[in-house]
């Protein structure tokens, strides 16, 4: 019988417990046996592993976070340590391991493969950011928006009945993606990422212009990769005259029950990846591209640029030179 087990390392996201139960029931059912690594990479190195049973899955699917807890570990960067969690897995006869993590798992894992030639290694893009190369869909990213959704949606009540600026700062790290598709989804007057050039000139041309007509509130979008939510905010106080304030979402959108789709796409990347193993890969990471669940190098993966997609950044051009809107 084949011993496979599982991780979680960097940032948690909803959707990694949903992942855990179907590695759990898969690998059963496919004749393996599953074990748990607790604590990500610093557990790999501590010998925190154990076989997993249905009993430890049942009921998780719809918490958020990781029941098997995740970490960043410095000791992992080193070579030693990462010889030690070698040894670690091959005291429990694991011949396969699922990462479930972002592109820094993924560099570890990369390194961990090349350390060895016993031991497949398979990641699953988990980060709410949506920022790794070759996959159109990081686990966590759905549950994120619909957190932001709601915060943005309770907002524009206050926003409104008060009659004033907003400036929500989002997450992403250096990637825009959340903040587009938040904005783009919940009608925000302004939308600032990295991706797409503006200018603020423009803005105000057309925020006096609708707050003549009528406009008493605005909501503004800022990726954090900008570092400039506090100075927006002072931007709408001083050029447009108007009260401003502005809400930092942070942590919150990493957690929260993991919406329908995540809990999908949880059980189709772990599936992908327990048949990656059971065939003998040696490092892959799974992807999701035009609708199909892919194996793609790690090369490709970690160590390149991810870019957001054309389609989605010509929906945003409305961000770049924002149209008169009736109000
Ligand atoms: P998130 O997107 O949520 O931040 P991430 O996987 O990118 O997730 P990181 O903190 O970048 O999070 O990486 C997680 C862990 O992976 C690190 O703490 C470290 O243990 C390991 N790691 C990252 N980069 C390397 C590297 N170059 N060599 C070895 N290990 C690495």
């Amino acid at each position: 019988m084949k011993n496979i087990a599982i991780l979680c390392s960097g940032g948690d996201v909803s959707g990694m417990n949903a992942a855990l139960k179907r590695f759990v029931d898969y690998a059963f059912d496919q004749g393996m046996r599953p074990f748990f690594v607790e604590n990500g990479y610093e557990g790999l190195i501590d010998n925190k592993i154990s076989a997993a049973a249905y009993s430890d899955v049942a009921g998780i699917i719809s918490i958020g976070g990781t029941k098997i807890r995740t970490s960043r570990s410095e000791r992992f960067k080193e070579s030693s340590y990462r010889q030690i969690a070698l040894e670690n897995l091959r005291e429990h006869g694991i011949t396969g391991l699922v990462v479930l993590g972002g592109d820094g798992s993924f560099k570890g894992m990369q390194k961990l493969s090349e350390e060895c030639n016993d031991i497949g290694f398979i990641g699953i893009p988990s980060t709410i950011d949506n920022d790794i190369a070759g996959t159109q869909y990081c686990l966590g990213v759905d549950t994120a928006l619909n957190a932001i959704r709601v915060a943005i949606d309770s907002i524009r009540d206050t926003a409104s009945s008060f009659g004033r600026a907003f400036v929500i700062e989002v997450m992403g790290r250096e990637c825009g993606y959340l903040a587009l598709v938040s904005a783009l989804t919940s009608g925000a007057e302004m939308c600032l990422i990295p991706e797409v050039p503006y200018n603020l000139e423009v803005y105000k041309e057309e925020f006096l212009e609708e707050k003549e007509q009528g406009r008493s509130y605005f909501i503004a979008i800022v990726s954090e990769a900008l570092k400039n939510t506090e100075q927006i905010v002072q931007w709408f106080e001083e050029e447009i005259a108007i009260e401003s304030r502005m809400t930092v979402l942070g942590h919150i959108q990493r957690g929260g029950i993991p919406t329908v789709h995540d809990r999908l796409m949880a059980f189709h990347f772990v599936t992908t990846a327990i048949d990656a193993l059971r065939e003998g890969i040696k490092s892959t990471v799974v992807c999701y591209d035009d609708g199909m669940f892919l194996c793609k190098d790690i090369k490709d993966v970690a160590f390149k640029k991810y870019m957001i997609d054309e389609d989605l950044l010509a929906l945003g051009k409305e961000f770049e030179s924002p149209q008169h809107k009736q109000v």
